[in-house]
């Protein structure tokens, strides 16, 4: 998916306002020269006539009288003037040049039909803005990550899940993987989380983050989206905290369905929740945990609440 249409005719307008705003500036400079430096557009007339003569002499050679080091002494020295023409002025030697932001594309998104760097930015841009956790990748990617806080198996399993993520991050674009981290409160869940959605969308993938709450009142209400289609087409969809929400036989048939939809369309899902498989089973239905077992790979945090730790940390500072 990367950006949907509208989302990337929005970026496409930004361009043609950029277009607009850039050529509105050149007329005005264009007004100030014709009012301060007027033989600047002399000079510009008389190198145009110049130049169709050298087209016409071209196409009918024997009319013509121009030699070829004729006409280019007289194109160099007419552009000179030209230019003294604005220095003098008090203009910078540019002052009328086109101008554009990106002068690589010239402000259009693309280089010949390839997308320029600058679109490519502003996709990822837009990818974040749409995500949900955009603030909360600032602090949850891998830049940040810390062993620090972890020991002994605590230390193994978050180690065995970091490389888990890093190895569905490299395989995305042939591979979906489907991540669950399950484990205690303040272990590490979010934070990879937020690592995999910031290195996905660095590479303009799509991601979309809801706590458990919001994805069933997206399911059962269409409160956000206007069609739940849209939570379809996500390259990866985030559910964090599931368990948290208000579950019922409602809320367990949409899990179903979202999961399986999911899985079906070959979508990559990462849930993250303190339950753990068996308590899965029990809370929402044996078919759900088997969707999960066969269909996720199943990461198993465990240490101290590194939120506390870190704030005791902050506090002895
Ligand atoms: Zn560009």
């Amino acid at each position: 998916m990367a950006l949907g249409n509208t989302k990337m005719q929005a970026i496409l307008k930004e361009y043609e306002a950029i277009r607009t705003q850039n050529r509105d500036t050149l007329n005005a400079r264009r007004d100030q020269v014709a009012e301060k430096a007027p033989a600047y557009f002399d000079y510009h007339n008389q190198i145009i006539s110049l130049c169709m003569k050298r087209t016409n002499s071209a196409l009918y050679p024997d009319t013509t009288t121009d030699t070829s080091s004729d006409y280019q002494t007289s194109l160099a020295a007419l552009r000179k003037a030209k230019e003294q023409a604005l220095i003098k002025a008090g203009f910078p030697a540019d002052y009328l040049e086109p101008i554009y932001d990106c002068p690589d594309c010239q402000d259009t998104g693309f280089v010949a039909t390839a997308q320029c760097n600058c679109l490519k930015r502003r996709m990822v841009r837009a990818l974040y803005a749409q995500s949900g956790i955009e603030h909360l990748l600032e602090t949850n990617n891998f830049s940040t990550l810390s062993y620090e806080y972890y020991q002994g198996a605590d230390l193994e399993a978050f180690r065995g899940a970091v490389q888990v993520c890093h190895d569905m991050i490299e395989h995305f674009s042939t591979r979906k993987d489907n991540l669950l981290f399950t484990g205690t409160v303040g272990c590490g869940k979010s934070f990879l989380s937020g690592c995999v959605a910031k290195e996905l969308m660095d590479r303009s993938f799509s991601v979309v983050y809801f706590s458990a709450s919001q994805l069933f009142d997206i399911l059962y209400q269409n409160g956000l989206y206007n069609s739940q289609e849209d939570l379809y087409n996500y390259d990866l969809v985030i559910v964090d905290d599931l368990g948290s929400e208000v579950t019922n036989s409602v809320v367990t048939a949409a899990l179903f369905t979202f999961l399986n939809e999911r899985i079906l369309r070959g979508k990559s899902t990462i849930i993250s929740t303190n339950l753990s498989l068996s308590e899965m089973k029990d809370r929402y239905s044996e078919r759900i945990a088997s969707r999960i077992i066969q269909n996720y790979k199943i990461c198993k945090l465990s240490g101290p609440d590194i939120r506390i730790l870190q704030k005791r940390l902050t506090t002895r500072k």
